[in-house]
Formats: C-alpha cells, sequence, structure tokens
C-alpha cells in the first residue's frame, strides 16, 4: 500500500466591511474544500453551505470521476433548495475541491475540481502556480488578449462569472489529477484573498510560514490589513510524506 501524511490549516474570515461571511469550507485529511456563495437574502450563505455540507458526507472519493460527480450533486441540490424556498432563487456558488486519491498499485494522487473564481495554487521549488483557471468575465476577457492582467485587477465587472453552482442545471466541472510530491504546499482560496494581495505576496507569506496552521493565519491577516472589503477564505495544504508501493519492495 501506498501512503501519505498531510498536515494542513484552514481559516475563514468576514473581513472588515460584510456584515455575513459566504463562505464556507472544509478539511478532513482526505477532502480540501472552499466554496464561495453569492445572491442576497442569505442565499450565498445557504449556497456555500450546501456546496461543503455535501462533502461533509464523503469520507474521501476514490477518483476524479467522484469528485466531479459530487460537485455536479451538490449543483442539483442547491438547484433544489431554491425550488422550495422562493427567498433563495438566483442564489450559487463557487467551489474549488482537492481530494487525496491512494491506489492501491500506484503512488497517491490529487484529484482537484474547480468551478468559478475560487482557486486552488501549488507551491514548490519551481515557484507559485495557479492550477485552477478562474471563470470570470475579466479572466475569460485576459485569455482572449482584451485585457492586461493589471486591467483586470481592476476592472469594474471583476466578480462577474461565467460559471457557478446553483445557476444551471448542467454543471461543466474543470478537474485535473496530478501526482503528489512531497514538500509541496497547496492553498485554496477564495477571491477575498487574491482581491487584496498579489501573488508575490501570497508566495512570500507561504514560503515564510513553517506550518500551514501559521501560512492561513497570515494569509487572512495580510488581506484584512489590505481592505478586507470581502470575506476571505484560505485552506494551506502541506505534503509532508508520500511513500509508493515500490517502498513496499525495500
Ligand atoms: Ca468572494
Amino acid at each position: 500500500m501506498s501512503s501519505l501524511t498531510l498536515r494542513w490549516g484552514l481559516r475563514t474570515d468576514i473581513g472588515r466591511t460584510r456584515r455575513i461571511n459566504q463562505d464556507a469550507a472544509m478539511a478532513n485529511g482526505d477532502l480540501f474544500v472552499v466554496a464561495d456563495g453569492m445572491g442576497g437574502h442569505r442565499g450565498g450563505e445557504v449556497a456555500s453551505d450546501i456546496a461543503v455540507g455535501h462533502f461533509r458526507t464523503r469520507a474521501s472519493v476514490p477518483d476524479v470521476d467522484e469528485l466531479t460527480e459530487a460537485v455536479v450533486e451538490a449543483n442539483r441540490q442547491i438547484r433544489a433548495r431554491a425550488d422550495l424556498d422562493p427567498s433563495l432563487r438566483g442564489m450559487g456558488t463557487t467551489v474549488v475541491a482537492l481530494a487525496t486519491v491512494v491506489d492501491t498499485v500506484g503512488p497517491p494522487s490529487f484529484a482537484a475540481a474547480n468551478v468559478g473564481d475560487s482557486r486552488i495554487y501549488r507551491l514548490d521549488a519551481e515557484g507559485l502556480t495557479q492550477l485552477t483557471e478562474d471563470h470570470s468575465l475579466v479572466a475569460e476577457l485576459t485569455r482572449a488578449g482584451q485585457i492586461t492582467e493589471v486591467e483586470a485587477a481592476h476592472h469594474p465587472k471583476r466578480n462577474v462569472l461565467t460559471r457557478a453552482l446553483g445557476v444551471d442545471d448542467h454543471v461543466a466541472v474543470d478537474r485535473w489529477l496530478f501526482p503528489i510530491e512531497a514538500g509541496d504546499r497547496y492553498l485554496l482560496c477564495s477571491d477575498g484573498l487574491i482581491n487584496e494581495v498579489s501573488d508575490l505576496a501570497i508566495e512570500h507569506i507561504l514560503r515564510q510560514a513553517p506550518e500551514p496552521v501559521q501560512a492561513a493565519e497570515r494569509l487572512v491577516d495580510m488581506a484584512n490589513a489590505s481592505g478586507g472589503r470581502d470575506n476571505i477564505t484560505v485552506v494551506v495544504v502541506d505534503v509532508d510524506e508520500v511513500s509508493g508501493c515500490e517502498a513496499e519492495e525495500t
């Protein structure tokens, strides 16, 4: 059997200007999820809570197909709830999820899924890499070369999403499967971090903080110090040890 040792830290914070925290998150050692809800009349809070709550009912996911199906099912549940309660109509949420896939024959991998503009980053020897692609209007305009990244950061429509859970019966889920490497540090976060703290500053904090809990605290503190204009949620995951089946043979 392959084995894996992870450590993690999770912080979610209302920020300095919002009256409620519409972000939700979970971490259980096998599954790490961040959701950023939207919609008035507590709708956003309910949507992100349904999405994360659906993952909480699952101890783990065996593969990337199951992870994708869990996101699709969360979408179904949000739609069903909005159908029952007209005051919740129009609610939606982003979701990013990272799950360990422990294979009985090969080394363990991470499965990841994304809908919306929350992000997953990886910090390794090469630096900080954004693994997910934002499903937002400004990200699409940037990818099409119509605006620059600097313009995107200050664009008046930077909160407009092109994909979210709760919007439609069909949801397209971006998904990945990649190897887990010892020493890597992962970050899942809502846009309340990204809009306040530059990637460079995020990388600096992730490199300096020895423990994932400290890294999560410092990122939230930095977002609040920079304005805290939105809810801020971060999950930091460290890969301490990875051993595949070949280790059993020695
Ligand atoms: Ca947000």
